[in-house]
């Protein structure tokens, strides 16, 4: 049986374990990565990436008929979903590639296979080799929830299925109230097809600013998609025609397909981790410290896995951190602190810092300004989409503690407010800020009276 000697051992070609992999390697450690499916992870293979794509494919049916107001005129729009599908699958395969030549021209060692944990310094890969290493990262992620008590679970499909469809159904329904659901109902709605978004609880979005998670509702509505809330689905029996839906209040729907977006495991199941004595969390994620540093001492974990905040940047952050303190020489901590995070929904929202309700917890009470507008381009066209903007200032120091954004290129303004936010800055300091005219993200330096 081969044996392997490494300095650090990743496991899971990811964002997180990419990014660690690369930057040990640059510090001069002697690095392997282990990836049992495809190089990039979820974020590039079966995430944002084709996602995104998804998401712009799906404005164009919006933007081909108001082109009209706009003084175009063209045939008949008829959309292909196998042309978006395989030239999203060609730009995933071509940035797969570009992955990982950049871990081989670093001398990153790759083995495209399942690595399990053997003990706290050996990985046992599913080839049957072992690898002898001297540190090891977990980078795992984290894979879509089935939930196995719901009836005929199989007959629906995860986001991970969603990508490679051989077909668009006529309906479909998608359960869940998180980011990927309401994004997918975004996408499934604006490509044709007649889409039920069925969650749980009151309102969708949890755990972001109540204002904005009411403007994304209305906004998911407007867009087409049927909104049914406080409702689960209870069963989902295949019919000759296609699927039956059925909903705990009675109802049952008929659709082309079903699709669970009810949140992510993290990936440490049949990872050997017992063997190696790693502890987890009661939500079965590995436990870290600031460091990323499990309860063994040359053991970390990063990314989905750990269950902090799921997304690319973060993970990204944390792998880099990881790797600058322990082969770097420079103790390096990610601060989780106001993360900006997006909804790419059509249109999308976007925040960054405190909601209201946070804020309000955290400090007794705050200053709010909210601005609602028709943007400028959805006028003419006559589209009724409002625009819905909404600061919350800490009172004393009149630190923006707070963005929360819904509309077109929401995401793209709160990358940039993130800075501001980060950096502490005032009220008074976004307001000596001169707008640029005509946009929709001068409002943000325009907000002076309080709203309440
Ligand atoms: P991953 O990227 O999931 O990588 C883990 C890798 O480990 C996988 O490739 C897996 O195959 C591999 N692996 C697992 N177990 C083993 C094993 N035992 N041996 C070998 N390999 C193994 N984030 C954003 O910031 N913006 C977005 O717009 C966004 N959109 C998303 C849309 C969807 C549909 C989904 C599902 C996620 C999205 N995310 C988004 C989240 C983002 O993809 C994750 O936060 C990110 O990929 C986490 O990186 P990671 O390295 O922790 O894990």
């Amino acid at each position: 049986m081969t044996q392997h000697r490494f300095d650090l051992v990743v496991i899971g070609g990811g964002s997180g374990g990419v990014r660690a992999a690369r930057v040990a390697a640059q510090h001069g450690a002697r690095v392997a990565l282990a990836e049992e499916y495809r190089m990039g992870g979820t974020c590039v293979i079966r995430g944002c990436v084709p996602k995104k794509y998804f998401v712009y494919a799906a404005e164009y049916s919006k933007a081909i008929a108001q082109a009209q107001a706009y003084g175009w005129t063209s045939g008949p729009a008829i959309f292909s979903w196998p042309v978006l599908r395989d030239g999203v699958q060609e730009e995933v395969t071509r940035l797969e590639g570009l992955y990982r030549s950049n871990l081989e021209a670093r001398g990153v060692t790759l083995f495209n296979t399942r690595a399990t944990l053997a003990s706290p310094t050996k990985v046992r890969l599913a080839t049957g080799e072992t690898l002898h290493a001297d540190k090891i990262l977990i980078a795992t992620g984290a894979t879509p929830h089935r939930p196995a008590d719901l009836p005929g679970q199989e007959h629906a499909i995860t986001s991970n299925e969603a990508f490679l469809l051989p077909a668009l159904p006529e309906a479909m329904v998608v359960q869940g109230g998180g980011y990927i659901a309401v994004e997918f109902a975004s996408i499934l709605s604006g490509l044709g097809v007649a889409t039920t978004l069925v969650h749980r609880g009151e309102m969708i979005l949890r755990g972001f600013d109540e204002d904005l998670r009411h403007q994304a509702e209305r906004n998911l509505t407007a867009h087409g998609v049927t909104v049914i809330t406080s409702t689960t689905l209870t069963g989902i029996d295949r019919m000759p025609e296609g699927l039956r839906v059925t909903l705990s209040d009675g109802r049952s729907l008929s659709a082309g397909g079903a699709l669970l977006a009810i949140g992510r495991t993290p990936n440490t199941v049949g990872l050997g981790l017992e063997k190696a004595g790693v502890n987890l969390t009661s939500h079965g994620a590995v436990a870290v410290d600031e460091f990323s540093r499990t309860n063994v001492a040359n053991i970390w974990a990063v990314g989905d896995v750990t269950d902090r905040i799921a997304l690319t940047p973060v993970a990204i952050r944390e792998g880099h951190a990881f790797a600058d303190s322990v082969f770097g020489g420079r103790e390096t901590r990610f601060d989780h602190e106001d993360v900006a995070n997006a909804v790419f929904a059509i249109p999308p929202i976007a925040s960054v810092g405190l909601s209201e309700a946070a804020a309000t917890a955290k400090f007794g009470s705050v200053h709010v300004y909210k601005a609602e507008f028709r943007p400028m381009k959805a006028i003419l066209a006559g589209d009724q989409t409002r625009m819905f903007m909404k600061l919350v200032v800490e009172p004393g120091t009149d630190r923006v503690a707070g963005v929360h954004i819904a509309g077109a290129d929401a995401p793209e303004m709160i990358q940039l407010a993130a800075i501001a936010v980060k950096a502490g800055l005032t009220k008074a300091q976004w307001d000596a800020t001169c707008a640029v005219h005509p946009t929709a993200a001068e409002e943000l330096v325009l907000m002076r009276e309080r709203a309440n």
